[in-house]
């Protein structure tokens, strides 16, 4: 699960527009929800013993609230809060690299502000918003844990499509995104 603000949403999208004909790519940090206010919750659950029905009736008042935790009981939630777009270094229509020097510096950033990158964006100017195998294939050789989001902005109608997917020893698998 990953919540996307609408204001990097619409930077991501923007930016795969203005790499056209080329691919474009980012790297985005966020944080996990899990560790607040889902938690306490899990915690709840846990002690109480009960079915989840208690859970679900204690945060109706919360509204969004409740959505979070029912879908964080199956999937870790995370909420992206910075989006750095990025050079293709590749130059390329079909795929894209990141230059290595521009890579560390957005790294040294996200360290000095003691944030985290949690995945990378990358759009498709002509295919579907799904990974390619080449995606499968870096995603195996760079992130052999599979801890990042792979966020794919498909340019390929008219309407810009946003999907995001985890990618597991090359099990590819679609998260849900909520825009926030
Ligand atoms: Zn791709």
């Amino acid at each position: 699960m990953l919540k996307i603000p609408s204001e990097i949403r619409d930077q991501m999208i923007q930016h795969a527009n203005d790499g056209l004909p080329n691919e474009a790519c980012g790297l985005f940090v966020g944080e996990r929800l899990t560790g607040k206010n889902l938690a306490s919750e899990a915690e709840h659950k846990n002690n109480e013993g009960d079915d989840g029905e208690e859970v679900a009736a204690k945060n109706e008042t919360e509204g969004e609230a409740t959505i979070i935790s029912q879908i964080s009981q199956t999937s870790q939630a995370t909420q992206v809060t910075q989006f750095f777009p990025m050079e293709n270094a590749a130059q390329s229509v079909e795929l894209y690299t990141f230059d290595p020097a521009e890579h560390m510096k957005v790294e040294k950033l996200a360290d000095e502000s003691g944030v985290s990158i949690v995945g990378v964006m990358h759009s498709h100017t002509y295919t579907a918003a799904y990974p390619s195998p080449t995606d499968v294939e870096d995603a195996t050789n760079f992130d052999p844990f599979g801890g990042w989001h792979y966020i794919i902005v498909s340019l390929q109608h008219e309407t810009p499509e946003l999907r995001s997917f985890r990618i597991i020893d090359s099990v590819i698998t679609e998260e849900a995104v909520q825009f926030v």
